[in-house]
């Protein structure tokens, strides 16, 4: 197996690393280079590296990183009951892709297609469906791990490593192949209503309306300069599972060319794009019919979308709030980001259903709240107010997500990081596999 040295950095780019990394493309490869990588300084593995901070970042530039998108072959489909084995670099979009056309939808999915079915169990992913199917995890039937030691283990959900794998951000080995139920469908399409909402009660009344009526998914997008009586306002969008199959039109490759200077993002250029955005359509709310892709993967659109941040990068702040606690904790929340004027469009409200599988999982029953913010001085004041905020009402921020959380931070939200760090003490050789956030979280290493 050849190594390449290589920088690699999470989808927010705001901080990079260099690492020995090597790309397989079969399965005898892949053990191979895991025995090496063990054998000497250890590994991460990455997927799609759609994580946005430095979950996937190793610590050293001798340490490794196996890119594993090749390793996206279907291994076994059941066209009867939708259970289906793939390698774990399969990404969402061709899931969606082989198995839409076949009458079966991956019943989960996050809002990128390019995350993998790996990276997805890392993080026990959710999507604009919480309410109604939880978690990527809870769709999962087991999965193939390589343990720190090398050896390989087959997991199901009574196995001892499945509650510390889901979720556990890739520290109790690497998964290799993935065993999911898909949901059976008769389209290819959602019938999707986009309404105008003026404020945050609004907001939360058109959730608690569509969770009642089973709606398939929910979304909430929110001008995150708004401030007072309009605080909250935004387009909120349900989504139903249609019957119908609707013409599929290849979509143009758009891209970002380059690294947008610094100052093209502020106040100003937020707040025309949040009214453009407001205003793309005239009435109150609008119903279409829009392919899954099209509906779940809006910012796919554009690829490297991430380089209008410019070189320094961006942070994405995500939390999520106890259900009891929206009425209080959102309005501080938005109260503090409007205030900074430093957030940037595609602010994001969603509602989750209850708890995930895993030890580190992130959903409770609750609403999650997302924001990108440019990488520059004051954004990390202004993510401790966030934290901040957040536990105070007994939330928690979203791994995938973050580059900023302290230990104490971390512990106070995530009440099993104690039982994780037992779980890893115990694997052999489990300082093997790490990575900058297990450090900065003391999950694995010294400081543990
Ligand atoms: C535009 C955008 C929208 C997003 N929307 C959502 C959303 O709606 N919901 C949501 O939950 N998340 C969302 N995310 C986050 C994303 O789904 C997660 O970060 C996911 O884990 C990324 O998967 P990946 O394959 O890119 O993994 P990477 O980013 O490469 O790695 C993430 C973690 O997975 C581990 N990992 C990857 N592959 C393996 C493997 N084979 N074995 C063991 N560990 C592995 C890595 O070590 C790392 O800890 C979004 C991200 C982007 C960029």
């Amino acid at each position: 197996m050849s190594w390449k040295s290589l920088e690699l950095t999470g989808w927010g780019r705001n901080s990079h690393q260099t690492a020995l990394t090597a790309r397989p493309e079969r399965q005898k490869d892949l053990q191979r280079a895991i025995g090496d990588s063990l054998a000497q300084s250890g590994l991460v593995a990455h997927g799609g590296l759609r994580a946005y901070g430095d979950q996937a970042l190793p610590r050293g530039d001798d340490q490794h990183a196996l890119l594993t998108t090749r390793m996206n072959r279907i291994l076994a489909f059941d066209s009867a009951t939708g259970i289906v084995t793939v390698e774990a670099g399969m990404c969402f979009r061709d899931m969606i892709r082989a198995f839409v056309p076949k009458g079966w939808l991956i019943p989960v999915s996050p809002g990128t297609a390019f995350a993998t079915m790996g990276g997805a169990i890392a993080n026990d992913i959710h999507g604009k469906n919480h309410d109604t199917q939880g978690s990527f995890c809870n769709h999962v039937l087991g999965f193939e791990l390589i343990t720190p030691d090398g050896n390989t283990q087959q997991v199901t959900p009574d196995h001892n490593l499945f509650r510390a794998t889901i979720g556990g951000c890739g520290l109790t080995g690497v998964i290799t192949t993935v065993t999911v139920q898909l949901k059976k469908i008769s389209g290819n399409c959602v019938q999707v209503t986009e309404t105008k909402i003026k404020d945050l009660e609004s907001y939360l009344i058109a959730f608690d309306e569509a969770i009642a009526q089973n709606v398939d998914y929910t979304v909430g997008w929110i001008d995150g300069l708004a401030k007072g009586k309009r605080m909250g306002r935004g387009i909120f969008e349900t989504a139903t599972l249609s019957d119908e199959t609707i013409e599929l039109k290849p979509a143009k490759e758009k891209s970002v060319p380059i690294d947008f200077p610094a100052l093209a993002l502020n106040p100003l250029s937020v707040r025309s794009f949040n009214l453009l955005y407001r205003n793309r359509f005239l009435r109150k709310s609008r119903t279409t019919l829009t392919p899954f892709e099209a509906f779940n993967y809006p910012l796919d659109a554009i690829s490297d979308w991430n380089r209008i941040y410019g070189k320094r990068g961006f942070h994405q702040f995500q939390c999520v709030i106890p259900r009891s606690e929206g009425e209080r904790a959102l309005p501080l929340l938005l109260d503090t980001i409007a205030r900074s004027g430093a957030g940037s469009f595609l602010s994001v409200l969603k509602t989750m259903g209850g708890d995930g599988r895993g030890l580190l999982s992130f959903p409770m029953k609750g609403y999650t709240l997302a924001l990108d913010f440019p990488h520059k001085a004051g954004v990390e004041a202004l993510f401790r107010s966030l934290h901040k905020i957040t536990a105070d009402h007994g939330g928690r921020i979203y791994l995938a997500k973050d580059s900023m959380l302290t230990r104490d931070e971390f512990d106070a939200m995530y009440p099993n990081a104690d039982e994780m760090r037992q779980v890893l003490a115990s694997l052999p050789h489990s300082e093997k596999l790490t990575s900058q956030m297990a450090a900065r979280l003391a999950l694995t290493g010294d400081a543990a």
